[in-house]
């Protein structure tokens, strides 16, 4: 039996999956169970952020793994400190929690604003506002915050306590910002909504409003952070710091991880047994993130992350049939004139490139560690195919 027909028979099918067994990685460039390479512009969906098994890493992690590769959280360990302190202070925060993926984050996130809230002025106050085409998780909590009505089926009765708001209209912003909102959660860069950046204008109206009514800012940046835009966090463009920031996907170049981080006020919100995570700051995801901090982490890097971002949106501006640019540094969406952005994918596949997609654009999450010669030899394959 095939690798693909036991796992089909085994594996529940909640994915619309290539017929691509993924055998191995080097570098920026995947091989298949049959031998065929591909370079990498996906990164597992923005994760192998250092790519393919990356040696520094990869020794880290096996370390960590030979040394002590679980412990529960009653105890301590040296590893997740070392994380934790390299982690706040490369993104400006207080404190961290440790969950395992994007969507624990943003649960996490979630509950901190709503027991902030609770705390200072009881009950009444839960209501979180996001935005019309986000992103925010799989979990009945996370799909009901998520601004997109198709995630919102099957599952019934969703959570309570959330509001939707157009990205971009500050008049919706204002109407709906009334006294039951503990909190705005956003993505500086929606990524599943398609790779759209958010107005200056629109999240200097976030911060200045709420700051008004003691509102929190929660800045979802599972996708857009560590290093993807060619700064620490996305937010960072902007000029603002969140009380709340979500990371997952990148952080630990591969290993499940995520991390909610809070600023001085909300430090202190979540106390003894108000929440918790059997695996949350594994020591073995910690190594590997310690490895990609030191490189995520250090501004020399991050300017050849905008400069790779920028080469990227050059070349890719000069094919006629790509329509428009989006996203910030290796966050990039291509808009197309004629072609359908799914076929392209698909054929980037059988010619040996990983693409992704979003909405109705090509999205491209490359490693952050890409070298230029990979960035031509993939732009040629997908140069050829948008002729
Ligand atoms: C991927 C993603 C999530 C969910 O992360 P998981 O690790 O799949 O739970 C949440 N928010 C954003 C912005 C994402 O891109």
């Amino acid at each position: 039996m095939s690798t693909i027909e036991k796992f089909n028979e085994h594996v529940m099918p909640t994915y619309g999956r290539y017929d691509l067994v993924m055998d191995s990685g080097s570098g920026e460039t995947a091989t298949d169970e049959n031998g065929k390479k591909y370079i990498d512009f996906g990164s597992g969906i923005g994760t192998n952020s250092l790519g393919y098994c990356n040696s520094e890493w990869a020794d880290a992690v096996c370390e960590q793994v030979r040394k002590i590769q679980h412990t529960s959280n009653y105890y301590y360990t040296k590893v997740q400190a070392d994380f934790a302190a390299k982690l706040t202070e490369v993104a400006g925060m207080e404190k961290v929690f440790f969950g395992n993926s994007g969507a624990e984050a943003n649960e996490c996130a979630i509950k901190i604003a709503r027991k902030y809230s609770f705390d200072k002025y009881g009950k009444g106050r839960h209501n979180i506002i996001t935005l019309v085409n986000s992103f925010h998780g799989r979990t009945i909590t996370t799909l009901s915050a998520t601004g997109q009505d198709v995630f919102h089926n099957y599952f019934f009765p969703f959570t309570e306590g959330f509001i939707f708001v157009k990205a971009n209209d500050i008049d919706d912003l204002k109407a709906k910002l009334d006294d039951t909102v503990c909190a705005v959660m956003f993505e500086h860069i929606q990524g599943e909504g398609g790779v759209n950046a958010l107005d200056k204008a629109f999240v200097d109206a976030i911060y200045e409003l709420t700051a008004k009514k003691d509102v929190l800012t929660i800045a979802d940046e599972v996708q857009t952070g560590i290093g993807r835009t060619g700064k620490f966090l996305a937010g960072d463009h902007f000029g603002h710091k969140p009380d709340i920031v979500t990371l997952a996907k990148g952080i630990a170049g591969g290993l499940p991880m995520g991390a909610c981080l809070t600023g001085k006020k909300c430090a202190d919100v979540l106390t003894s047994g108000t929440h918790g995570s059997t695996f949350g700051g594994n020591p073995v995801c910690c190594a590997g993130g310690l490895k990609v901090l030191e490189k995520a982490g250090d501004p020399a890097f991050l300017a050849e992350v905008a400069k790779k971002g920028e080469y990227f949106r050059t070349k890719l501006s000069e094919i006629p049939e790509v329509d428009g640019i989006s996203g910030i540094g290796l966050m990039i969406g291509i808009s197309l004139k004629s072609k359908d952005a799914k076929e392209v994918a698909k054929a980037c596949l059988d010619n040996g490139l990983l693409v992704l997609t979003a909405k109705d654009k090509v999205r491209l999450l490359p490693p952050l560690t890409i070298s230029y010669e990979e960035i031509d030899a993939g732009l040629k394959i997908l140069a050829d195919i948008l002729k």
